[in-house]
């Protein structure tokens, strides 16, 4: 089998680079790779790249993902989160090739308690998730074969994430404010590439899996919950904390302005992922402190 990764050196492009390798050969690329065009705001250049390659598998981890950002060059956005998945879908489709494309729980306006299903209407509140939106459709209106998986509140070891700048403001602060209306799932980028992995290798034998699937890991929480999990896990390991437990305070969204608009209900239901391929998705709390486990050391 012959893999084409776009985004190789984002969260989740770092890890599929790992997962991916054992399925074949895996060609990965980058905006800047010299090889072949990985720029998304090149669109006849990723055409060319996938028609160079001829890929049995085209993997998409490449996005615009700086949500408030978005707000202020929206064409570009759209050029790089709806046009250029449009094109490797039009692409894959001429090869017969599958594309995998990521999503999110922004394309959701947010409202109600339960967990989002597949089918559940859209309404994105933000210019990112209106372009991740149009994505989707492009893809599945393209007729190729593919699997765009939803998803939140990505992190990974490697870079920066949330958890990372809650334990410096913890050592450096001696009161914290966190968003307690705003709930989720934090998902490991590794649990998203692992999950791909496996996928792959179920749709190449059953192609009628073919379709859209919201992946996160298991549970839900909210930011502040997030931030108290990891400073009760830095603390437990030893770290000290400038900020007392007592003096972490939940406090509604409004109270951070910010030029995009986030849904509060990020809560994705994953029964038809778990189902269609034979997965048992971890809880948040194991992928959130296996990364502070690596953080930690690495600090020591
Ligand atoms: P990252 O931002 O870590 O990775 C995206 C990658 O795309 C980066 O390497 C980025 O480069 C690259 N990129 C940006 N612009 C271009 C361009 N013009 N051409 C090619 N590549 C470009 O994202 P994640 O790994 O976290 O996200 C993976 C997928 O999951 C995305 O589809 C995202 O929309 C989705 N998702 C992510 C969530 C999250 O919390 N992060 C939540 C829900 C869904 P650079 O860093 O240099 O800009």
């Amino acid at each position: 089998m012959k893999i084409l990764l776009f985004g190789k050196n984002g969260q989740a492009g770092w890890e599929l680079q790992r997962s991916l390798a054992p399925l074949g050969e895996l060609i990965a690329v980058d905006f800047d790779s010299q090889d072949f065009c990985g720029d998304f705001t090149n669109l006849d250049g990723i055409a060319q790249t996938v028609q160079t390659v001829s890929p049995d598998v085209i993997v998409n981890a490449a996005a615009h993902t700086a949500v408030d950002k978005a707000e202020d060059e929206p064409e570009r956005v759209r050029v790089i989160n709806a046009l250029a998945p449009a094109t490797l879908a039009r692409e894959a489709g001429k090869l017969g090739a599958w594309l995998v494309h990521y999503s999110t729980d922004y394309v959701f306006d947010g409202s109600g308690s339960k967990p989002w299903v597949e089918t559940d209407p859209t309404g994105p509140l933000n210019v990112y998730g209106r372009t991740k939106l149009e994505a989707e459709n492009a893809i599945s209106e393209s007729g190729c074969r593919h699997l765009i998986f939803r998803t939140s509140w990505v992190f990974a070891e490697r870079g920066g994430n949330f958890a990372k700048t809650m334990l410096r403001l913890a050592q450096e602060r001696d009161r914290l404010t966190i968003i307690d209306d705003q709930i989720g799932a934090p998902t490991g980028a590794d649990l998203l590439a692992d999950v791909t992995a496996h996928a792959i290798r179920t749709a190449v034998k059953r192609p009628n899996v073919s379709g859209l699937y919201h992946l996160v890991a298991a549970g839900e929480t909210s930011w502040y919950g997030y931030a108290r999990f990891v400073l009760n896990f830095a603390r437990q390991a030893g770290v000290r904390l400038e900020v007392a437990p007592e003096n972490i305070l939940p406090v509604p969204a409004s109270a951070f302005p910010s030029p995009a608009t986030r849904p509060k209900n990020s809560r994705l239901d994953t029964a038809k992922l778990q189902s269609t391929f034979d997965l048992s998705l971890p809880s948040w709390q194991t992928g959130v402190a296996r990364m502070l486990t690596e953080t930690l050391e690495k600090n020591r």
